[in-house]
C-alpha cells in the first residue's frame, strides 16, 4: 500500500494523520456497485463508518444512497450531494428536532425502531403537513456471531422491534395518517465475516414477511442492513471483500415479493480497508516482559482496539531494521487500554519511525475523540500529498 515515494510525503507531514488511498476506495466502490447492479440490489452506505467529506463525495460519486443515524449525519450526506429520495434514517434514539429536520428534508425513509417514535413521526409529519415514509426495523433474533458489542439483533439488544409487539405496532400503523409504511429493515451487527449469518438471517426474513403476507401486508421495500465484515490480518491480500458472493447470498435464499426492492446498507466493507492511522514513535521503553513502543497516536484517534479489542496490523514503514524484536504498541493516553498490540513482532524500532495501524478506514476517524484534550489528528487523500 505504501511506496518508498509516498512513505517519504508520509515523513514530511505532522503525525499522527489518516491516510486514504483513493485509488483503492474507488475500485471497491466500482465492484461493489457493478456486483449490486449484476443482483439489482440498492446500496446505501452507512455514514457512521465515515463521515469524512471528501470520501462521502468520492462514494456520493458512485450512485449509492446514505444511511444515517443522527440528521447531522442526514445534513453531511445533503452537502457532500446524497438526494433527499436515497436517505434512510435509523436509529433507536432520534430526538423531535431530528426528525423534524429530516421530514423537512423528505427523506426516503425513517428506520423505524419502537412503536412510540412511529408515533411521535407520526405527529411531527402531521405538523409539517408532511407523510413520512417507514420501515420498521425488526429484531429478527438471529446472532451475528461477532463481538458482543457490536451485535444488534438478539431480543437482548435495545435496537429493532420485537415480533411479539408486531401486532400492537401494525394496529399503530393503521390509525397513523402521516406516515406510510413503505418497507422492512433489519440489521444484526457488524463485521460480520460468517455468510452462514446471512444465509439464517435471509430465511427468517422469509419467515418474518410470510407473518406479514398472512395478515395481507405487501410492503415494496426490504432492507438486509449492513455489517459484512472484512479481513483485519490480510489488508493487502484481501483488501476488497467478494461483494458478489455476499449479494448472491441474499439473491440465493431470500424470498422477494413481486417487485420488490432490495437494499443493503455496508459501512465496514467500502471504507475500511482504504484508510490508515499513520503514527511516529515518540519512545521505545524497556517492560519487563517485552519493550513499549510509544507512539502519537492513542484509543483517541482510533478507538476500537481499547473498545472491542480489535485487531489492527501494525506496520513499521521506515525501519530497515533485519531484526525482529516483541513490542506492545501503545498510544499516549492515561488509560491502560490505550494499546494497539501486545507482542507484535516488528523489525527493530527507533524513536522516529513511522508506523501505520492497517484497516482504519471505516470506525477510525469517525469514532476519534478529544479525550486529554488531544487535538483531532488530520486526514489526506492520495492526492492531497
Ligand atoms: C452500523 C450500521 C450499518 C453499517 O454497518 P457496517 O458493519 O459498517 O457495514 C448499517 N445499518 C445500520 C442500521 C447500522 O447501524
Amino acid at each position: 500500500m505504501f511506496s518508498s515515494e509516498l512513505i517519504k510525503k508520509f515523513e514530511a507531514t505532522p503525525t499522527p494523520f489518516y491516510y486514504y488511498d483513493t485509488e483503492l476506495l474507488r475500485k471497491t466502490l466500482a465492484q461493489a456497485t457493478a456486483a449490486a447492479r449484476k443482483h439489482d440490489i440498492e446500496v446505501h452506505y452507512a455514514l457512521k463508518a465515515n463521515a469524512n467529506e471528501n470520501i462521502l463525495k468520492i462514494i456520493q460519486g458512485y450512485g449509492v444512497g446514505a444511511d444515517c443515524v443522527s440528521v447531522n449525519e442526514v445534513l453531511r450526506a445533503r452537502e457532500c450531494g446524497f438526494a433527499p429520495g436515497k436517505i434512510v434514517f435509523a436509529g433507536v434514539g432520534k430526538s423531535d428536532e431530528e426528525i423534524s429536520i429530516a421530514v423537512n428534508e423528505g427523506i426516503f425513509c425513517f428506520n423505524c425502531e419502537s412503536l412510540e417514535e412511529i408515533e411521535i413521526i407520526d405527529g411531527i409529519a402531521a405538523k409539517h403537513k408532511k407523510k413520512a415514509q417507514i420501515a420498521l426495523r425488526i429484531n429478527p433474533n438471529v446472532n451475528a456471531h461477532t463481538h458482543h458489542y457490536i451485535t444488534t439483533g438478539l431480543e437482548e439488544n435495545k435496537f429493532g422491534i420485537n415480533m411479539w409487539e408486531m401486532e400492537k405496532v401494525l394496529d399503530a400503523v393503521k390509525k397513523c395518517k402521516h406516515i406510510s409504511l413503505i418497507g422492512l429493515h433489519f440489521h444484526i451487527g457488524s463485521q460480520i465475516t460468517d455468510m452462514n449469518v446471512y444465509k439464517t438471517l435471509c430465511l427468517r426474513v422469509n419467515e418474518i414477511q410470510q407473518w406479514f403476507a398472512d395478515r395481507n401486508i405487501y410492503v415494496p421495500n426490504l432492507n438486509l442492513g449492513g455489517g459484512l465484515g472484512i479481513d483485519y490480518y490480510n489488508p493487502d491480500k484481501n483488501a476488497i471483500v467478494d461483494f458478489d458472493k455476499y449479494f448472491g447470498i441474499f439473491r440465493q435464499f431470500l424470498k422477494l415479493n413481486p417487485g420488490q426492492k432490495l437494499h443493503t446498507e455496508p459501512g465496514r466493507a467500502l471504507v475500511a480497508q482504504c484508510g490508515a492511522l499513520i503514527a511516529k514513535t515518540l519512545y521505545v521503553k524497556k517492560g519487563i516482559q517485552s519493550n513499549f513502543i510509544i507512539l502519537d497516536a492513542g484509543m483517541t484517534e482510533l478507538i476500537r482496539p481499547a473498545l472491542y479489542q480489535s485487531y489492527h496490523k501494525i506496520e513499521n514503514i521506515t525501519s530497515h531494521a533485519k531484526e525482529t524484536l516483541k513490542y506492545d504498541v501503545v498510544g499516549p493516553i492515561c488509560e491502560s487500554s490505550d494499546c494497539f498490540g501486545k507482542a507484535i513482532d516488528l523489525p527493530e524500532t527507533k524513536r522516529g519511525d513511522l508506523l501505520a495501524l492497517r484497516s482504519a478506514g471505516a470506525y477510525g476517524e469517525s469514532m476519534s475523540l478529544d479525550y486529554n484534550l488531544r487535538d483531532r489528528a488530520k486526514s489526506y487523500l492520495t492526492e492531497d500529498l
